[in-house]
């Protein structure tokens, strides 16, 4: 990273500072001409101008609704965004419902698409019970609505990383987690443009809660960061993150169809074992296995038969599982078997042990994810040995380089 080639000779020059001051008290030398050497805090050069970070994302809050409460305690500024029209309402609650394909409130149409605020900061729109920064839009989709809530990037990340690590984390490890979620929802811009959104508010995306989780720690992190993103020869990264790898990160085409990306190599970490479930057992019946598998792979039959690691990756993880019931052999991605029966349950694909038991499987593992970049409580662990977080970024994916943008 050339931040941190910087950050050394910045060092260096210190060292070199420090030792001359030294010298210069021992041996009482005649005043020499002052120049001040000025220790620059590592700033990380500017994005290239064409790439233009957005002032608002659109995240997806809601879709397909028939009716919503939204709520201010200061008044909100309505707007039609079909319409131009702007209007504004006291303080309240107010409940949209949707009748002919359009909006109503206390029985009077409002339009198909609504951008509401709250008139005064430092109040926030609700929805229900939870409040939101930003921006509420409510618009009209086949005949329901979606509920899109439309804020700054660092508002929204401020709402993210709460959701993602422990505020009680050592600074470091938060102020790392913010540069991969911002760089995360960079790269994934867009992601449900169909819908009229950049990203929903999930675990397919980032799970997002609003003002409500909100942490003083974790919304210095996200400031202290401002702007900050990872990029790779000229683009932000597919900067993935878990919550732990179990002892070794995996390359992203071993857990997912997708391309070799350099910068998301196979990494030893063994700095999240303090993790209290870095060890995890799961049993399931053979045939909730079977129902879990046919409802979410190609997986068919009415008998489980057996399953076996047909290949492992080089952290240890099951690449590829073959699963063989009455009617067939199926062989899937270790990942897709995982998710199929749940990310909860089985946490990871890096099983120390799978054993066939009366009328079940026991499934024994380490680690919680998908296992490919950022491993968090393994940035946790090299936080609290010192570690900075661009040492952090630069040891989970290496070659990349933090530009402001
Ligand atoms: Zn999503
Ligand atoms: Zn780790």
């Amino acid at each position: 990273m050339a931040i941190l080639r910087n950050q050394e000779i910045r060092l260096a020059l210190l060292t070199i500072l420090l030792f001359n001051a030294g010298c210069a008290v021992s041996r009482r030398a005649a005043p020499v001409e002052e120049k001040p050497l000025i220790i620059q805090p590592a700033a990380p050069s500017e994005a290239p101008k064409e790439l233009k970070l957005p002032e608002k994302v659109k995240i997806g809050l809601r879709v397909g609704m028939s009716e919503i409460k939204i709520s201010c305690e200061a008044k909100i500024i309505v707007r039609d965004i079909d319409n131009k029209t702007r209007q504004e309402w006291g303080a309240g609650h107010y409940r949209f419902a949707v009748a002919n394909r359009r909006l109503f409130v206390g029985g009077i149409p409002r339009g198909k698409k609504l951008l509401l605020a709250s008139a005064e900061q430092g109040h926030h729109l609700q929805i229900g019970p939870k409040p939101y920064r930003g921006e509420i839009i409510l618009t009209m989709v086949g005949g329901k609505f979606n509920v899109v809530n439309q804020l700054s990037v660092d508002d929204y990340l401020k709402g993210v990383l709460p959701r993602e690590v422990g505020p009680t984390w050592a600074k470091e490890s938060l102020k790392a987690q913010a540069v991969a979620s911002r760089t995360y929802l960079v790269s994934h811009l867009g992601q449900h443009g169909r819908d009229g959104f950049d990203l929903c508010s999930d675990v397919h995306c980032q799970v997002y809660g609003g003002v409500d989780k909100e942490h003083p720690a974790t919304n210095t992190a996200v400031d202290e960061t401002r702007g900050e993103v990872l990029f790779y020869k000229g683009k932000p990264i597919k900067s993935f993150f878990h919550s732990n790898c179990g002892g070794s990160t995996e390359e992203a085409e071993h857990v997912w169809q997708i391309e070799h990306l350099n910068y998301l190599p196979r990494k030893k970490c063994g700095f999240g074992t303090a993790n209290p479930r870095y060890h995890w057992v799961k049993d399931i019946s053979n045939s909730e296995i079977l129902r879990l598998l046919k409802a979410k792979t190609r997986v068919t039959g009415t008998k489980l038969v057996s399953i076996q690691i047909k290949m492992k990756s080089g952290s240890g993880r099951a690449e590829k599982v073959m699963v063989k019931t009455d009617t067939g052999v199926f062989t899937l991605k270790g990942n897709n078997f995982r998710i199929a029966l749940g990310p909860e349950a089985i946490r990871s694909t890096l099983w120390t042990n799978l054993k066939k038991l009366r009328g079940s499987y026991r499934f024994e593992g380490r680690g919680w994810g998908h296992g490919v970049g950022l491993c968090q409580w393994g940035a946790k662990g090299q936080a609290e040995h010192g570690r900075g977080y661009r040492d952090i970024l630069e040891f989970y994916y290496p070659g990349t380089q933090i530009l402001i943008w």
